[in-house]
């Protein structure tokens, strides 16, 4: 028997609920499988080895080979899927302390999405694209190759959009750009928010 060292993040809304941005369907490959995926991999592979007992950061940040990669992926894929919510909610334009900082730092939101967006289309191949902060505060955009995180980099992960072709080809096909563009409709910035001022 394999310990169950990590489980299954809970999702914050139920399967159809980011429709028409993201599908039940996608949910149900995406979350159900591929993160499941992740998990199963990750305790089989931690099993009786020196990252059995470290919380997930910290595995992230001290390993490398198939124990990164999973471990990675499935700290990607919590915070992403706990940033949203359903097209109807009230929270999709960011307020507080993380638009001071955007602001701040990118000149507008609208500045701010543009930049995002394009270092979203443009990584190549298959990862992740960041809003992340440093020690200060500031707020910098990482574009990071397969499971990276910006936690390697010493920054704090604040909001991502995933551009492997699993997060939207079910819905989109090969419209990468699309999917980024209609992710900024479910994004809940109070939960931004509060990752920021944590
Ligand atoms: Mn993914």
């Amino acid at each position: 028997m394999i310990p169950l060292l990590f489980t299954l993040i809970t999702l914050p809304y139920a399967p159809d609920a980011l429709e028409p941005v993201i599908s039940r369907e996608t949910i149900e490959f995406h979350y159900g499988k591929h993160l499941q995926a992740y998990v199963d991999n990750l305790n089989k592979l931690i099993a009786g080895t020196e990252y059995e007992k470290l919380p997930l950061e910290k595995i992230v940040t001290d390993s490398q080979g198939a124990i990164f990669n999973n471990a990675g992926q499935i700290l990607n894929h919590n915070l992403y899927f706990t940033q949203f919510s359903p097209v109807n909610a009230e929270n999709h334009t960011p307020k507080g302390a993380i638009l001071d900082a955007i602001n701040r730092d990118f000149g507008s939101f609208d500045s701010f999405q543009a930049e995002f967006e394009q270092k979203g289309i443009s990584l190549f191949g298959s990862g992740w694209v960041w809003l992340a902060a440093d020690k200060e505060g500031k707020l910098v955009i990482t574009q990071e190759s397969n499971a990276g995180n910006p936690v390697t980099k010493g920054l704090r992960p604040l909001l991502t959009m995933d551009v492997w072709e699993h997060a939207y080809y079910i819905d989109y096909r090969n419209r990468r750009a699309a999917h980024l563009h209609a992710l900024w409709q479910i994004i809940n910035w109070e939960e931004i928010n509060r990752r920021y001022i944590q």
